[in-house]
């Protein structure tokens, strides 16, 4: 892949290669390793598909005995007015009394991790903390802090490394910023 490509109609540059990525990746693997090393097995808990790449190479970082699963927020229109309701899917385990990390893609104005963080809560871990690949401080509505975050930027669009752009993009091992 070269240094600008085409997904659908909009035009991507490299921003981020991949030894950066690898950086900023095995420094907030590190950080994890430190906090965790006396919690006993915790899970990671990854949020397809974006988080998918992150995972896989956050998880070769970590030093102490762990589990991991994906679980996905699926998207449906509710019978009722609220309109859209969107459901956890795919933990099937009970996680009561475990030290859950959540491995997430990007955090943007934070939505969609708050909506996960009150889900879980209801089953009762003994911690919850996110582990996010990126975070965009100018976009981010919520109180809740966010206390692994790997790499910040702007409020730009951005593709690769397991994020798409309409499903386009996730293999890329770069990342890749919207030019046009
Ligand atoms: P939030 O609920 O925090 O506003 O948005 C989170 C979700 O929006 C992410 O999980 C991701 O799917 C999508 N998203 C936000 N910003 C970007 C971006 O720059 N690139 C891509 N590909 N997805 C993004
Ligand atoms: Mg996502």
């Amino acid at each position: 892949m070269g240094d600008t490509i085409k997904l659908h109609d909009k035009k991507f540059k490299i921003m981020i290669p991949a030894a950066e990525i690898d950086r900023a990746v095995e420094a907030v693997a590190q950080r994890i390793n430190r906090d965790y090393a006396d919690k006993e097995t915790p899970l990671f808990l990854g949020i397809l598909n974006g988080s998918f790449m992150f995972m896989s190479d956050l998880i070769k970082k970590i030093e102490f005995q762990n589990e991991l699963s994906f679980v996905k927020l699926a998207s449906y229109e509710g019978t009722e007015s609220s309109g859209h309701v969107r459901s956890l899917i795919g933990l099937n385990n009970s996680i009561e009394g475990r030290h859950v990390i959540i491995v997430e893609d990007i955090v943007d104005t934070g939505e969609s991790i708050d909506h996960m963080i009150r889900d879980l809560e209801t089953r009762k871990p003994a911690s919850i903390e996110v582990c996010t690949l990126f975070f965009k401080p100018g976009s981010y509505r919520k109180e809740r802090p966010i206390k692994y975050r790997a790499m910040e930027i702007g409020n730009e669009f951005i593709v690769g490394y397991g994020l798409d752009y309409d499903q386009l993009g996730r293999s890329l091992k770069d990342i890749y910023v919207v030019t046009e």
